[in-house]
């Protein structure tokens, strides 16, 4: 049997040519990174979690009319998805400060925002994802006032919803980034939210304690990411089958 062709790997995920023209196979790693790659580890299971939480919420948009790049979950790591030309942009939407933006405007961690703010970085991991103005994308060329409108769209409608599935299991949803393709249909173009959404990419605190159950656990330290991204997908009702969490053997005197 021929070796699928390998189109593109990432820091969490890999491409590979899909069975159909126009589509590819999107497979989950166990990687962490942080700070732009710096700090590193392999967290067991963190690929088949993420693929099922993508798989929930991508689903979850397309039912409710947000196109994306998502066609089935293929198996425990993999998914088939659309291929789409990416647009060069990490499109950010905060509820609350935290991360970044508290740093940059002495914010305090998890204050409430007057609205919900999109922002957008540029993907160049050389750069380090600075972080990019409007202005410049539109004079840049990355994407078009059109697009732009679009995307600012279809970020907050992704906000509503996310921010809604989350608040119903107890869960604050204080950012998240996404991206988003092109599709060309003959010279029509749409525009898909593609990549991945997952722990990875959000910010979730339980709203009872505010422990943190995203991609800060690994940032921070704070403790077991597969507890925490085990956690939510439990809590979403999507915990695969083979990722149980036994309780510890408890002494009986
Ligand atoms: N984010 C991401 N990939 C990146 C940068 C940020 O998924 O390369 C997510 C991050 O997990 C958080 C949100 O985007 O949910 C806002 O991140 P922020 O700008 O605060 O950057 P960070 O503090 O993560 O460096």
């Amino acid at each position: 049997m021929a070796r699928r062709k390998l189109v593109y790997e990432g820091k969490a995920k890999i491409l590979y040519e899909g069975p159909e023209p126009g589509t590819f196979v999107q497979y989950f790693k166990d990687d962490a990174t942080a700070g732009n790659g710096a700090k590193k580890d392999v967290i067991e299971g963190k690929g088949v979690l993420n693929n099922r939480l993508s798989e929930f919420f991508m689903t979850g948009l397309q039912n409710i009319g947000i196109p994306t790049h998502f066609i089935r979950r293929l198996n425990m790591r993999e998914q088939l998805i659309r291929q789409v030309e990416i647009i060069p942009l990490e499109i950010i939407v905060r509820n609350f400060a935290a991360g970044s933006m508290a740093k940059r405007l002495g914010m305090e961690e998890g204050a409430a925002l007057p609205r919900p703010i999109v922002e957008f970085s540029l993907k160049d991991d050389k750069l380090g994802d600075p972080l990019v103005p409007e202005e410049y994308i539109i004079a840049f060329g990355w994407a078009s006032q059109a697009d732009m409108d679009d995307i600012v769209a279809m970020a907050l409608r992704v906000n509503d919803f996310m921010s809604g599935v989350m608040h119903g299991v107890g869960i604050k949803l204080v950012d998240f980034k996404i991206e988003v393709g092109r599709i060309w249909d003959n010279d029509y173009m749409r525009l898909v939210v593609a990549d991945e959404i997952s722990p990875d990419s959000c910010r979730l605190w339980d709203i009872e304690s505010g422990q943190k159950l995203d991609k800060d656990v690994f940032r921070q330290d704070l403790g077991s990411l597969s507890d925490a991204y085990t956690e939510v997908a439990r809590r979403l009702g999507v915990l695969p089958s083979n990722v149980t969490h036994r309780p510890k053997p408890t002494l009986i005197n």
